[in-house]
Protein backbone atom coordinates (compact mmCIF):
# COMPACT_ATOMS: atom_id res chain seq x y z
CA UNK A 1 0.00 0.00 0.00
CA UNK A 2 1.48 3.42 -1.06
CA UNK A 3 1.27 6.24 1.52
CA UNK A 4 -0.98 9.24 0.58
CA UNK A 5 1.06 12.44 1.19
CA UNK A 6 -1.04 14.39 4.12
CA UNK A 7 -2.79 17.76 3.67
CA UNK A 8 -3.41 20.24 6.12
CA UNK A 9 -7.20 21.17 6.91
CA UNK A 10 -6.97 24.62 5.95
CA UNK A 11 -8.90 26.72 3.67
CA UNK A 12 -5.59 27.30 1.77
CA UNK A 13 -4.37 23.62 0.94
CA UNK A 14 -6.26 23.18 -2.33
CA UNK A 15 -6.48 27.40 -3.40
CA UNK A 16 -3.63 26.99 -6.33
CA UNK A 17 -4.08 23.34 -7.13
CA UNK A 18 -5.34 22.56 -10.62
CA UNK A 19 -5.90 18.84 -11.03
CA UNK A 20 -5.96 18.02 -14.02
CA UNK A 21 -5.50 14.24 -13.93
CA UNK A 22 -8.88 12.30 -13.74
CA UNK A 23 -8.70 10.19 -10.66
CA UNK A 24 -11.46 7.81 -9.81
CA UNK A 25 -12.07 5.43 -7.06
CA UNK A 26 -13.66 1.76 -5.99
CA UNK A 27 -14.68 1.98 -2.29
CA UNK A 28 -15.86 -1.01 -1.31
CA UNK A 29 -17.22 -2.16 2.46
CA UNK A 30 -15.78 -5.28 2.64
CA UNK A 31 -19.03 -6.68 4.40
CA UNK A 32 -20.56 -9.16 2.01
CA UNK A 33 -20.15 -10.68 -1.84
CA UNK A 34 -19.16 -8.41 -4.51
CA UNK A 35 -22.05 -8.81 -6.88
CA UNK A 36 -22.70 -7.93 -10.43
CA UNK A 37 -23.89 -3.94 -9.40
CA UNK A 38 -20.83 -3.36 -7.28
CA UNK A 39 -18.76 -5.34 -9.93
CA UNK A 40 -20.73 -2.60 -12.60
CA UNK A 41 -19.62 0.29 -10.13
CA UNK A 42 -15.88 -0.19 -10.60
CA UNK A 43 -15.72 -0.92 -14.24
CA UNK A 44 -17.40 2.23 -15.00
CA UNK A 45 -14.60 4.20 -12.53
CA UNK A 46 -12.32 1.83 -14.22
CA UNK A 47 -13.13 2.42 -17.80
CA UNK A 48 -13.67 6.51 -16.90
CA UNK A 49 -10.11 6.61 -15.41
CA UNK A 50 -8.66 4.45 -18.54
CA UNK A 51 -10.58 6.29 -21.09
CA UNK A 52 -8.95 9.65 -19.59
CA UNK A 53 -5.08 8.07 -18.94
CA UNK A 54 -6.17 8.85 -15.30
CA UNK A 55 -5.50 6.56 -12.34
CA UNK A 56 -7.70 4.43 -10.76
CA UNK A 57 -7.61 3.59 -7.00
CA UNK A 58 -8.69 0.85 -5.00
CA UNK A 59 -10.00 1.69 -1.37
CA UNK A 60 -11.22 -0.84 1.31
CA UNK A 61 -13.93 0.92 3.55
CA UNK A 62 -13.63 -1.74 6.72
CA UNK A 63 -14.43 0.93 9.36
CA UNK A 64 -17.59 -0.84 10.38
CA UNK A 65 -15.93 -3.28 12.45
CA UNK A 66 -18.64 -5.42 13.30
CA UNK A 67 -19.74 -6.20 9.33
CA UNK A 68 -16.23 -6.14 7.61
CA UNK A 69 -14.87 -9.17 7.26
CA UNK A 70 -11.15 -10.48 5.85
CA UNK A 71 -12.56 -12.82 3.48
CA UNK A 72 -14.69 -10.63 2.14
CA UNK A 73 -11.66 -8.34 1.55
CA UNK A 74 -10.04 -11.14 -0.36
CA UNK A 75 -13.27 -11.79 -2.53
CA UNK A 76 -12.74 -8.05 -3.54
CA UNK A 77 -9.14 -8.15 -4.32
CA UNK A 78 -9.38 -11.77 -6.52
CA UNK A 79 -12.64 -10.46 -8.46
CA UNK A 80 -10.79 -7.47 -9.50
CA UNK A 81 -7.79 -9.70 -10.27
CA UNK A 82 -10.18 -12.05 -12.19
CA UNK A 83 -12.15 -9.26 -14.25
CA UNK A 84 -8.44 -7.55 -14.99
CA UNK A 85 -9.54 -4.43 -13.50
CA UNK A 86 -6.24 -3.30 -12.23
CA UNK A 87 -5.77 -0.73 -10.08
CA UNK A 88 -3.02 2.19 -9.94
CA UNK A 89 -2.82 2.65 -6.33
CA UNK A 90 -4.37 0.43 -3.30
CA UNK A 91 -6.01 -1.02 -1.90
CA UNK A 92 -6.13 1.67 0.95
CA UNK A 93 -7.69 0.49 4.31
CA UNK A 94 -9.70 3.06 6.22
CA UNK A 95 -8.99 1.01 9.33
CA UNK A 96 -5.05 1.81 8.74
CA UNK A 97 -6.43 5.60 7.85
CA UNK A 98 -7.71 6.18 11.63
CA UNK A 99 -4.66 8.89 12.74
CA UNK A 100 -5.56 10.69 9.91
CA UNK A 101 -9.21 11.03 10.45
CA UNK A 102 -8.64 11.75 13.84
CA UNK A 103 -6.07 14.67 12.96
CA UNK A 104 -8.88 16.25 10.12
CA UNK A 105 -11.76 15.97 13.35
CA UNK A 106 -9.27 18.04 15.68
CA UNK A 107 -8.98 20.62 13.00
CA UNK A 108 -12.81 20.38 12.29
CA UNK A 109 -12.62 21.15 16.41
CA UNK A 110 -10.39 23.54 15.96
CA UNK A 111 -12.01 25.67 14.23
CA UNK A 112 -15.72 25.50 15.54
CA UNK A 113 -16.57 23.03 12.50
CA UNK A 114 -17.11 20.43 14.81
CA UNK A 115 -18.41 19.79 18.25
CA UNK A 116 -18.84 17.24 21.42
CA UNK A 117 -22.03 16.14 21.54
CA UNK A 118 -23.47 14.49 25.09
CA UNK A 119 -26.88 14.07 24.23
CA UNK A 120 -27.87 10.62 25.65
CA UNK A 121 -29.74 7.81 23.53
CA UNK A 122 -32.61 8.36 25.37
CA UNK A 123 -32.62 11.66 25.19
CA UNK A 124 -32.42 11.41 21.43
CA UNK A 125 -35.09 9.13 21.07
CA UNK A 126 -37.14 11.38 23.01
CA UNK A 127 -36.54 14.26 21.19
CA UNK A 128 -37.00 11.77 17.81
CA UNK A 129 -40.41 10.75 19.27
CA UNK A 130 -41.69 14.69 20.19
CA UNK A 131 -40.66 15.54 15.82
CA UNK A 132 -42.38 13.01 14.92
CA UNK A 133 -45.59 13.65 16.86
CA UNK A 134 -45.33 17.43 15.67
CA UNK A 135 -45.00 16.00 12.08
CA UNK A 136 -41.67 17.05 12.07
CA UNK A 137 -38.37 15.08 10.80
CA UNK A 138 -36.49 13.64 13.23
CA UNK A 139 -33.24 15.25 13.28
CA UNK A 140 -30.61 16.41 15.51
CA UNK A 141 -31.66 19.94 17.11
CA UNK A 142 -28.32 21.23 17.69
CA UNK A 143 -28.35 21.22 21.60
CA UNK A 144 -24.96 20.61 21.91
CA UNK A 145 -23.68 23.45 19.75
CA UNK A 146 -21.43 25.15 22.15
CA UNK A 147 -23.28 28.74 21.93
CA UNK A 148 -26.43 26.49 22.78
CA UNK A 149 -24.87 24.38 25.44
CA UNK A 150 -23.49 27.73 27.14
CA UNK A 151 -27.27 29.48 27.05
CA UNK A 152 -29.12 26.15 28.20
CA UNK A 153 -26.23 25.59 31.13
CA UNK A 154 -25.61 22.05 29.83
CA UNK A 155 -23.88 19.87 32.04
CA UNK A 156 -22.44 16.58 31.25
CA UNK A 157 -23.46 14.08 33.16
CA UNK A 158 -20.78 11.86 34.42
CA UNK A 159 -19.47 8.85 32.00
CA UNK A 160 -21.15 9.49 29.13
CA UNK A 161 -18.92 9.86 26.80
CA UNK A 162 -19.53 12.34 23.67
CA UNK A 163 -20.11 11.59 20.00
CA UNK A 164 -18.53 14.50 17.86
CA UNK A 165 -21.05 15.84 15.66
CA UNK A 166 -20.25 18.04 12.26
CA UNK A 167 -21.60 21.62 12.34
CA UNK A 168 -23.70 21.47 8.82
CA UNK A 169 -24.39 25.22 7.85
CA UNK A 170 -28.11 26.31 8.83
CA UNK A 171 -29.09 27.57 5.38
CA UNK A 172 -28.64 27.62 1.87
CA UNK A 173 -28.72 25.09 -0.58
CA UNK A 174 -25.76 22.31 -1.35
CA UNK A 175 -26.36 21.79 -5.22
CA UNK A 176 -23.83 19.74 -7.68
CA UNK A 177 -24.71 18.76 -10.70
CA UNK A 178 -24.55 15.15 -10.82
CA UNK A 179 -23.00 13.95 -14.45
CA UNK A 180 -25.27 11.61 -14.67
CA UNK A 181 -28.27 12.47 -13.09
CA UNK A 182 -28.25 16.44 -13.79
CA UNK A 183 -28.88 19.22 -10.99
CA UNK A 184 -29.55 18.09 -7.51
CA UNK A 185 -30.14 20.31 -4.51
CA UNK A 186 -31.14 19.62 -0.73
CA UNK A 187 -31.79 22.39 1.80
CA UNK A 188 -29.48 22.72 4.26
CA UNK A 189 -32.31 22.68 6.75
CA UNK A 190 -32.98 19.20 5.98
CA UNK A 191 -29.74 17.87 6.98
CA UNK A 192 -28.66 18.08 10.66
CA UNK A 193 -25.50 17.78 12.67
CA UNK A 194 -24.67 14.41 11.63
CA UNK A 195 -22.33 12.62 13.50
CA UNK A 196 -19.08 12.16 12.16
CA UNK A 197 -17.01 10.47 15.15
CA UNK A 198 -18.76 7.45 17.28
CA UNK A 199 -18.53 7.45 21.18
CA UNK A 200 -15.82 5.49 20.73
CA UNK A 201 -13.75 7.85 18.45
CA UNK A 202 -14.36 5.96 15.22
CA UNK A 203 -14.63 7.79 12.56
CA UNK A 204 -18.69 7.67 10.25
CA UNK A 205 -18.56 6.43 6.93
CA UNK A 206 -19.28 9.66 5.59
CA UNK A 207 -16.45 11.32 7.39
CA UNK A 208 -14.11 8.99 6.32
CA UNK A 209 -14.86 8.95 2.89
CA UNK A 210 -14.96 12.76 2.47
CA UNK A 211 -11.06 13.34 3.92
CA UNK A 212 -9.91 10.02 1.45
CA UNK A 213 -11.43 11.49 -1.70
CA UNK A 214 -9.81 14.80 -0.91
CA UNK A 215 -6.28 13.17 0.03
CA UNK A 216 -6.27 10.55 -2.68
CA UNK A 217 -7.62 13.95 -4.97
CA UNK A 218 -10.51 11.90 -6.29
CA UNK A 219 -11.76 14.33 -9.25
CA UNK A 220 -14.44 11.87 -9.79
CA UNK A 221 -16.76 9.86 -7.62
CA UNK A 222 -18.56 7.28 -9.65
CA UNK A 223 -20.96 5.22 -7.62
CA UNK A 224 -24.16 3.59 -6.74
CA UNK A 225 -27.65 6.01 -6.60
CA UNK A 226 -28.01 4.66 -2.81
CA UNK A 227 -25.17 7.42 -1.79
CA UNK A 228 -27.08 10.21 -3.51
CA UNK A 229 -28.52 11.39 0.07
CA UNK A 230 -25.22 11.18 1.40
CA UNK A 231 -23.58 13.83 -0.93
CA UNK A 232 -24.96 16.79 0.51
CA UNK A 233 -23.31 15.90 3.97
CA UNK A 234 -20.02 14.75 1.99
CA UNK A 235 -19.97 18.56 0.00
CA UNK A 236 -20.39 20.25 3.17
CA UNK A 237 -17.61 18.58 5.03
CA UNK A 238 -15.47 19.29 1.42
CA UNK A 239 -16.42 22.39 1.81
CA UNK A 240 -15.68 23.26 5.84
CA UNK A 241 -12.38 22.05 5.16
CA UNK A 242 -11.75 24.02 2.06
CA UNK A 243 -11.34 21.15 -0.17
CA UNK A 244 -11.89 20.63 -4.24
CA UNK A 245 -15.17 19.36 -4.31
CA UNK A 246 -15.06 16.88 -6.91
CA UNK A 247 -17.68 15.71 -9.51
CA UNK A 248 -20.04 12.93 -8.88
CA UNK A 249 -21.82 10.67 -10.96
CA UNK A 250 -24.20 8.15 -9.18
CA UNK A 251 -25.19 5.09 -11.10
CA UNK A 252 -28.79 3.82 -11.38
CA UNK A 253 -29.99 0.67 -9.45
CA UNK A 254 -29.70 -2.86 -11.62
CA UNK A 255 -32.75 -4.31 -11.05
CA UNK A 256 -33.91 -8.15 -12.17
CA UNK A 257 -35.59 -8.95 -15.54
CA UNK A 258 -39.30 -8.58 -13.66
CA UNK A 259 -38.47 -4.80 -12.53
CA UNK A 260 -37.84 -6.01 -8.84
CA UNK A 261 -34.88 -5.63 -6.76
CA UNK A 262 -31.63 -7.74 -7.74
CA UNK A 263 -32.15 -11.54 -6.80
CA UNK A 264 -29.80 -13.88 -6.86
CA UNK A 265 -30.44 -15.47 -10.03
CA UNK A 266 -30.29 -12.08 -11.56
CA UNK A 267 -26.85 -10.87 -10.63
CA UNK A 268 -27.13 -10.53 -6.22
CA UNK A 269 -24.91 -13.66 -6.28
CA UNK A 270 -20.76 -13.40 -5.85
CA UNK A 271 -18.92 -12.29 -9.34
CA UNK A 272 -16.55 -15.31 -8.40
CA UNK A 273 -20.20 -17.92 -8.93
CA UNK A 274 -19.92 -17.25 -12.73
CA UNK A 275 -16.38 -17.69 -12.72
CA UNK A 276 -16.88 -21.20 -10.96
CA UNK A 277 -19.97 -21.39 -13.02
CA UNK A 278 -17.75 -20.95 -16.06
CA UNK A 279 -17.88 -17.36 -16.93
CA UNK A 280 -15.23 -16.36 -19.01
CA UNK A 281 -14.38 -12.50 -17.67
CA UNK A 282 -14.31 -10.89 -21.10
CA UNK A 283 -17.67 -11.65 -20.92
CA UNK A 284 -18.84 -10.68 -18.09
CA UNK A 285 -16.72 -6.86 -18.21
CA UNK A 286 -18.97 -6.61 -21.79
CA UNK A 287 -22.06 -7.66 -20.16
CA UNK A 288 -21.56 -4.96 -17.36
CA UNK A 289 -20.48 -2.25 -19.51
CA UNK A 290 -23.75 -2.26 -21.42
CA UNK A 291 -25.53 -2.43 -18.37
CA UNK A 292 -26.46 0.96 -18.20
CA UNK A 293 -23.92 2.60 -20.69
CA UNK A 294 -24.23 2.45 -24.42
CA UNK A 295 -21.89 2.76 -27.98
CA UNK A 296 -24.33 3.19 -30.23
CA UNK A 297 -25.93 -0.46 -31.05
CA UNK A 298 -22.46 -1.82 -29.97
CA UNK A 299 -23.17 -5.35 -27.89
CA UNK A 300 -19.84 -7.14 -28.49
CA UNK A 301 -16.60 -4.91 -28.16
CA UNK A 302 -13.36 -5.46 -26.97
CA UNK A 303 -11.73 -4.55 -23.53
CA UNK A 304 -9.58 -1.87 -25.80
CA UNK A 305 -12.61 -0.49 -27.56
CA UNK A 306 -14.47 0.07 -23.77
CA UNK A 307 -11.41 2.14 -23.13
CA UNK A 308 -11.80 4.07 -26.37
CA UNK A 309 -15.20 4.68 -26.06
CA UNK A 310 -16.23 4.93 -22.45
CA UNK A 311 -17.92 8.21 -21.80
CA UNK A 312 -20.15 9.10 -18.74
CA UNK A 313 -22.45 11.08 -20.95
CA UNK A 314 -23.59 8.02 -22.33
CA UNK A 315 -24.35 6.25 -18.97
CA UNK A 316 -27.83 6.50 -18.81
CA UNK A 317 -29.86 7.30 -15.71
CA UNK A 318 -32.60 5.12 -16.14
CA UNK A 319 -32.72 1.27 -14.00
CA UNK A 320 -30.95 -1.25 -15.69
CA UNK A 321 -32.04 -4.88 -15.84
CA UNK A 322 -30.58 -7.58 -15.65
CA UNK A 323 -30.69 -10.29 -17.95
CA UNK A 324 -29.22 -13.65 -17.70
CA UNK A 325 -30.09 -14.79 -21.02
CA UNK A 326 -28.15 -12.13 -22.63
CA UNK A 327 -24.89 -12.84 -20.62
CA UNK A 328 -25.09 -16.37 -21.32
CA UNK A 329 -25.53 -15.30 -25.17
CA UNK A 330 -22.56 -12.78 -24.47
CA UNK A 331 -20.44 -16.00 -22.93
CA UNK A 332 -21.36 -18.54 -25.34
CA UNK A 333 -20.27 -15.74 -27.95
CA UNK A 334 -16.31 -15.22 -26.06
CA UNK A 335 -16.21 -18.92 -25.56
CA UNK A 336 -16.93 -19.55 -29.16
CA UNK A 337 -14.34 -16.98 -30.37
CA UNK A 338 -11.98 -17.57 -27.75
CA UNK A 339 -8.01 -19.06 -29.02
CA UNK A 340 -8.55 -22.58 -27.53
CA UNK A 341 -4.78 -22.93 -26.06
CA UNK A 342 -5.99 -19.95 -23.22
CA UNK A 343 -9.58 -21.67 -22.28
CA UNK A 344 -7.73 -25.30 -22.35
CA UNK A 345 -6.23 -24.72 -18.34
CA UNK A 346 -9.61 -24.07 -17.28
CA UNK A 347 -11.76 -26.95 -18.67
CA UNK A 348 -9.13 -29.02 -17.24
CA UNK A 349 -9.92 -27.98 -13.68
CA UNK A 350 -13.08 -28.65 -14.56
CA UNK A 351 -13.34 -31.92 -15.92
CA UNK A 352 -11.21 -32.94 -13.43
CA UNK A 353 -13.96 -31.79 -10.83
CA UNK A 354 -16.37 -34.13 -13.17
CA UNK A 355 -13.71 -37.26 -11.77
CA UNK A 356 -12.87 -37.47 -15.11
CA UNK A 357 -9.24 -38.47 -16.08
CA UNK A 358 -8.03 -36.71 -19.20
CA UNK A 359 -6.38 -39.74 -21.49
CA UNK A 360 -3.70 -38.34 -23.29
CA UNK A 361 -4.33 -40.59 -26.62
CA UNK A 362 -7.35 -37.70 -27.20
CA UNK A 363 -5.95 -34.03 -27.99
CA UNK A 364 -7.50 -31.86 -25.76
CA UNK A 365 -7.04 -29.14 -27.55
CA UNK A 366 -8.85 -30.28 -30.74
CA UNK A 367 -11.42 -31.41 -28.42
CA UNK A 368 -12.11 -27.69 -27.03
CA UNK A 369 -11.85 -26.40 -30.55
CA UNK A 370 -14.81 -28.70 -31.87
CA UNK A 371 -16.72 -28.45 -28.82
CA UNK A 372 -16.27 -24.98 -28.01
CA UNK A 373 -19.09 -23.40 -30.30
CA UNK A 374 -21.08 -25.82 -28.64
CA UNK A 375 -21.01 -24.51 -25.28
CA UNK A 376 -22.55 -21.79 -23.27
CA UNK A 377 -19.88 -22.33 -19.95
CA UNK A 378 -16.96 -23.62 -19.63
CA UNK A 379 -18.55 -25.89 -17.53
CA UNK A 380 -20.79 -26.46 -19.89
CA UNK A 381 -17.91 -27.14 -22.32
CA UNK A 382 -16.06 -29.58 -19.77
CA UNK A 383 -18.95 -31.55 -19.72
CA UNK A 384 -19.29 -31.58 -23.42
CA UNK A 385 -15.43 -32.86 -23.76
CA UNK A 386 -15.68 -34.65 -20.93
CA UNK A 387 -17.62 -37.81 -22.62
CA UNK A 388 -14.48 -37.95 -25.21
CA UNK A 389 -12.65 -39.67 -22.19
CA UNK A 390 -15.47 -41.38 -20.43
CA UNK A 391 -18.50 -41.98 -22.63
CA UNK A 392 -21.92 -41.61 -20.97
CA UNK A 393 -23.96 -44.18 -19.46
CA UNK A 394 -26.02 -45.28 -21.94
CA UNK A 395 -30.10 -45.15 -21.42
CA UNK A 396 -32.28 -48.28 -21.52
CA UNK A 397 -33.93 -46.80 -25.06
CA UNK A 398 -30.09 -46.51 -26.83
CA UNK A 399 -29.22 -49.59 -25.23
CA UNK A 400 -32.12 -51.79 -26.91
CA UNK A 401 -31.45 -49.73 -30.26
CA UNK A 402 -28.22 -50.61 -30.53
CA UNK A 403 -28.60 -54.26 -29.79
CA UNK A 404 -31.16 -54.55 -32.47
CA UNK A 405 -30.04 -56.87 -35.10
CA UNK A 406 -30.42 -53.91 -37.71
CA UNK A 407 -28.16 -51.76 -35.85
CA UNK A 408 -25.83 -54.97 -35.35
CA UNK A 409 -25.38 -54.80 -38.82
CA UNK A 410 -24.48 -51.10 -39.30
CA UNK A 411 -22.19 -51.50 -36.54
CA UNK A 412 -20.41 -54.17 -38.28
CA UNK A 413 -20.74 -52.44 -41.44
CA UNK A 414 -18.99 -49.29 -39.88
CA UNK A 415 -16.11 -51.28 -37.53
CA UNK A 416 -15.03 -52.99 -41.05
CA UNK A 417 -14.62 -50.46 -43.09
CA UNK A 418 -13.30 -48.29 -40.67
CA UNK A 419 -10.47 -50.55 -39.75
CA UNK A 420 -9.36 -50.70 -43.19
CA UNK A 421 -9.38 -46.64 -44.43
CA UNK A 422 -6.77 -43.71 -43.78
CA UNK A 423 -8.49 -41.54 -41.00
CA UNK A 424 -8.82 -38.10 -42.58
CA UNK A 425 -11.98 -36.28 -41.67
CA UNK A 426 -13.60 -35.99 -45.90
CA UNK A 427 -13.18 -40.24 -46.12
CA UNK A 428 -14.43 -40.65 -42.45
CA UNK A 429 -17.28 -38.43 -43.90
CA UNK A 430 -17.82 -40.10 -47.05
CA UNK A 431 -17.79 -43.95 -45.66
CA UNK A 432 -20.49 -42.85 -42.95
CA UNK A 433 -22.65 -41.38 -45.65
CA UNK A 434 -21.34 -44.43 -48.20
CA UNK A 435 -23.09 -47.03 -45.68
CA UNK A 436 -26.25 -45.14 -45.44
CA UNK A 437 -26.52 -45.05 -49.02
CA UNK A 438 -25.82 -48.61 -49.54
CA UNK A 439 -27.94 -49.57 -47.00
CA UNK A 440 -30.74 -47.29 -47.86
CA UNK A 441 -31.04 -45.61 -44.70
CA UNK A 442 -30.83 -42.20 -43.38
CA UNK A 443 -27.99 -40.45 -42.53
CA UNK A 444 -29.06 -40.33 -38.70
CA UNK A 445 -29.91 -44.22 -38.74
CA UNK A 446 -25.72 -44.35 -39.03
CA UNK A 447 -25.07 -41.66 -37.21
CA UNK A 448 -26.85 -41.99 -33.89
CA UNK A 449 -26.01 -45.82 -33.24
CA UNK A 450 -22.30 -44.29 -34.48
CA UNK A 451 -22.30 -41.52 -31.50
CA UNK A 452 -23.99 -43.68 -29.09
CA UNK A 453 -20.86 -45.70 -29.10
CA UNK A 454 -18.35 -43.28 -28.81
CA UNK A 455 -19.74 -40.98 -26.55
CA UNK A 456 -22.59 -42.26 -25.06
CA UNK A 457 -25.08 -39.49 -26.36
CA UNK A 458 -26.75 -38.88 -29.49
CA UNK A 459 -25.79 -35.27 -29.87
CA UNK A 460 -22.20 -34.42 -30.33
CA UNK A 461 -20.05 -32.53 -32.59
CA UNK A 462 -20.25 -33.83 -36.50
CA UNK A 463 -19.25 -37.26 -36.53
CA UNK A 464 -15.90 -36.63 -38.99
CA UNK A 465 -14.90 -34.66 -36.13
CA UNK A 466 -15.60 -37.26 -33.23
CA UNK A 467 -14.09 -39.91 -35.17
CA UNK A 468 -10.53 -37.59 -36.55
CA UNK A 469 -10.12 -36.60 -33.11
CA UNK A 470 -11.06 -40.21 -30.99
CA UNK A 471 -8.75 -41.75 -33.70
CA UNK A 472 -8.73 -45.17 -34.99
CA UNK A 473 -8.01 -47.48 -31.75
CA UNK A 474 -10.55 -45.80 -29.16
CA UNK A 475 -13.25 -45.76 -31.95
CA UNK A 476 -13.22 -49.84 -33.26
CA UNK A 477 -12.55 -50.41 -29.41
CA UNK A 478 -15.79 -48.66 -28.87
CA UNK A 479 -17.47 -49.99 -31.56
CA UNK A 480 -16.55 -53.29 -30.46
CA UNK A 481 -17.64 -53.14 -27.18
CA UNK A 482 -21.25 -52.58 -28.43
CA UNK A 483 -21.28 -55.42 -30.90
CA UNK A 484 -22.80 -59.33 -30.01
CA UNK A 485 -19.77 -61.46 -29.43
CA UNK A 486 -22.43 -64.44 -30.74
N1 LIG B 1 -18.27 1.93 0.85
C1 LIG B 1 -19.44 2.33 0.15
C2 LIG B 1 -20.20 1.11 -0.31
O1 LIG B 1 -19.66 0.02 -0.38
C3 LIG B 1 -19.13 3.14 -1.08
C4 LIG B 1 -18.76 4.52 -0.76
C5 LIG B 1 -18.55 5.42 -1.92
O2 LIG B 1 -18.38 4.93 -3.05
O3 LIG B 1 -18.52 6.62 -1.69
O4 LIG B 1 -21.37 1.23 -0.61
Amino acid sequence: MGSIPARRATKQSNQFKVVTMVRTRFAPSPTGLLHMGGVRTALYAWAFARHNNGKFILRIENTDRERSTDAATQVILESLEWLGLNYDEGPYYQMKRLDRYKAVIDTLLGNGLAYYCYMSLEELNTLREQQRRHNEKPRYNGHWRPENAAKLNLKIQPGTQPVIRFRNPDSGVVQWRDLIKGNISFNNEELDDFVIARQDGTPTYNFCVVVDDWDMQITHVIRGDDHVNNTPKQINILRALGATVPQYAHLSTICSDDGQKLSKRSGAISVLQYRDEGYLPEAIINYLSRLGWSHGDDEIFSREQLIEWFDIDNVSGVPARFDPEKLLWINRHYLQHSVSSNIVGKVKEFISQLNVTIDDSIDINSLVDINKSRSGTIVELAENISMYYSPRKLEEKSLLLLKKEKTQDILRELKNKLSAISWEKETLDKLVRDISKEKQLKLSEVAIPLRLCLLGTQHSAPFDQVLVVLGKNIVLQRLDGYLSKD
